[in-house]
């Protein structure tokens, strides 16, 4: 298994699953797809209500993912959180639900926190700054393992991040004493539908991400197709191969000297039933991979 790793240059790889009924129900639905990477919402994700993992939550989710067999795990963070509003109201709340996050992944040991960055809704440079100066706060009021993982838009509305060099800035903008704690997850679906031709510039869009944000920065892929055409700053998740951007891409990326060895979550659409459509998807990027 090592041997076979170590030749193929595999990452783990796995989808985002439901945390329904518990934390503790997610690894189990990883492992019925055989996945070695998970992602899931450690609350619900379009509610303000917060929760605390406590000490029997957080043993019993340790247990499971252990017992699943998934290297790398990820929570996805609310989608009502803004960094970046110029509305203090809004973006206190949003600091202290964020801060709920960490504290939730620290507990659980997540590996990784994804969140997309703020909308900065009045001026995007001072939003760009708003952004990073809540990140910063964020992340020294909760210490830990866990990494933050921005990820890259799609660019509708005043979203932040929907190019490679706004995404660098806004980590560059994260005060140094945290900076550390601060990668990078990339959504295909999202740099497509931002304008990111993986399909005629499969190489150009990744040097282009090598220069500006580099390597070191890319902890994540989120692997999606998308419904929606190049540039059209929308983001609609397609099946693997089934959208706009096409196999040929994901092919490449499983392949990738520097792509291959990433940890990748799908999540895309689940359709009638999560676990075949799941199943389906990563023994489609396995063959891909093969
Ligand atoms: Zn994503
Ligand atoms: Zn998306």
């Amino acid at each position: 298994m090592a041997a076979r790793s170590a030749l193929k240059n595999e990452g783990p790889l796995g989808a985002h699953v439901s945390s329904a009924g518990g934390t503790v129900h997610a690894p189990p639905r990883a492992k019925a797809l055989d996945a070695t990477a998970m992602q899931f919402f450690t609350k619900q994700a379009s509610r303000w209500a917060e929760r605390e993992c406590a000490l029997e939550e957080s043993t019993a989710f340790v247990a499971a993912v252990s017992d699943a067999g998934v290297h790398i795990t990820t929570a996805h963070d609310s989608y009502l959180i803004n960094l970046a509003s110029p509305d203090t109201t809004l973006r206190a709340r949003s600091l202290e639900s964020f801060v709920r996050e960490l504290q939730r992944c620290e507990a659980l040991q997540i590996d990784y926190l994804v969140s997309h960055p703020g909308n900065f809704m009045d001026d995007r440079v001072s939003g760009i700054q708003r952004n990073a100066d809540s990140i910063s706060e964020g992340l020294a009021r909760v210490p830990g393992r866990t990494m933050l993982l921005l990820e890259t838009t799609a660019g509708c509305g005043t979203s932040i991040g929907s190019t490679f060099e706004e995404l660098a800035g806004l980590i560059d903008a994260v005060d140094m004493s945290v900076r550390a704690r601060v990668g990078v997850c990339v959504d295909t679906a999202h740099i497509f539908a931002a304008g990111y031709d993986l399909g005629a510039d499969f190489d150009g869009v990744w040097s282009r991400f090598s220069d500006t944000i580099g390597w070191q920065r890319l902890h994540l892929l989120h692997l999606n197709d998308s419904k929606v055409a190049l540039g059209s700053r929308r983001d609609r998740h397609e099946l693997i191969g089934e959208g706009a951007i096409g196999e040929a891409p994901f092919r490449r990326i499983m392949t990738h000297e520097r792509l291959a060895p990433v940890p990748k979550v799908i999540e895309t659409p689940k359709l009638d039933d999560a676990e075949t459509t799941d199943r389906r998807m990563l023994a489609l990027l396995r063959s891909f991979a093969s």
